[in-house]
């Protein structure tokens, strides 16, 4: 199965200060894995266009993203919030984020590509319509799925969002958007603390207790996630990929090992094998470990190209 693998190195500009957790080392060793193991040379690679202003205002207001480039600075660091941080590079790299999902749905849309990873930082999915929070800028997920809605005309997507933190931004841009559905699992309470909407036709929340491992992952990917799309039967299928739920990232109390990684990336596939002519684009959330990351991001993209 042809899988692109999108990227670009303007990424690497947003530089988030000495000792926090969401580097450009995440990246590197992600694309050095890929090399390592081979998987560099039967992917396909592009570079990331900029999302243009366009794309970004079908998920932000206008507000937001003039608000985001008058503080942006030319030199040293803004803050967001205590751990968002802005510096001269970001928003950069932040359209290149999410441009990576506008150049990856048309790939799998126009049928050039079944699938796609995008490799990229900022991560998105905290980011609201009118706030950026959590690391994250732009909602890169939400402009690829809003892209797919809006210039591709679909007309059921799905987002699965298995990033150990809620995608409150995500759930806050579509909440009242029919033609998405979107589920996720997270630890709670904790990060965002945002307070969990009411169960809807569209959103399959399923909050996972502090020291969850396999079982409860399983069973909530089983019991809640699976019926609820396999009643929509979704067109395509995007997906929020946060690795951060591993027992060895410290960034949370839920303890995922790489085979569940391996294991729901599965689910997802087939269920795009059942009802979206396997069209997937993944693009990458959290995940803070380096080494659990770089295993866990090689093997999702394995069981996207079927080759693992
Ligand atoms: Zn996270």
């Amino acid at each position: 199965m042809a899988t692109a693998y999108l990227s670009h190195h303007d990424c690497l500009l947003h530089d988030t200060a000495d000792g926090h957790p969401e580097c450009a080392r995440r990246i590197t060793v992600i694309e050095d894995r890929f090399i390592a193991t081979g998987l560099s040379d039967i992917l396909r690679h592009f570079d990331a266009p900029s999302a243009t202003e366009s794309q970004l205002l079908r998920v932000h207001t206008r507000e937001y993203l003039d608000g985001v480039e008058s503080i942006a600075p030319q030199t040293g660091y803004v803050r967001v919030d205590p751990d968002t941080v802005i510096s001269p590079g970001s928003l950069q790299a932040a359209r290149r984020a999410a441009g990576a999902l506008v150049a990856a749905t048309d790939l799998v849309i126009n049928g050039e590509m079944e699938s796609a990873f995008c490799g990229v930082r900022p991560p998105g999915h905290h980011a609201e319509s009118k706030r950026g929070m959590g690391f994250c800028l732009y909602n890169n997920i939400a402009v690829g799925a809003a892209h797919a809605l809006e210039a591709h005309g679909l007309g059921k997507i799905a987002i699965v969002d298995f990033d150990v933190h809620h995608g409150n931004g995500t759930e806050d841009i579509f909440k009242d958007e029919n033609r998405v559905l979107f589920c996720s699992t997270f630890q709670h309470p904790f990060y965002p603390f945002t307070a969990l909407l009411e169960p809807a036709d569209n959103r399959v929340n399923v909050p996972l207790q502090a020291g969850a491992g396999s079982d409860e992952f399983r069973a909530a990917v089983t019991e809640q996630w699976l019926p609820a799309l396999q009643r929509f039967q979704p067109e395509m299928i995007f997906v929020s990929a946060g690795f951060d739920a591993h027992r060895d990232d410290d960034m949370s109390h839920v303890s995922l090992t790489d085979a569940d990684f391996q294991w729901v990336t599965e689910q997802i596939v087939a269920v795009a094998a059942d009802s979206a002519s396997g069209r997937i684009v993944s693009a990458l959330e959290g995940g803070y470990e380096l080494n659990s990351l770089a295993r866990c991001v090689e093997t999702h993209v394995r069981v996207l190209m079927g080759v693992h």
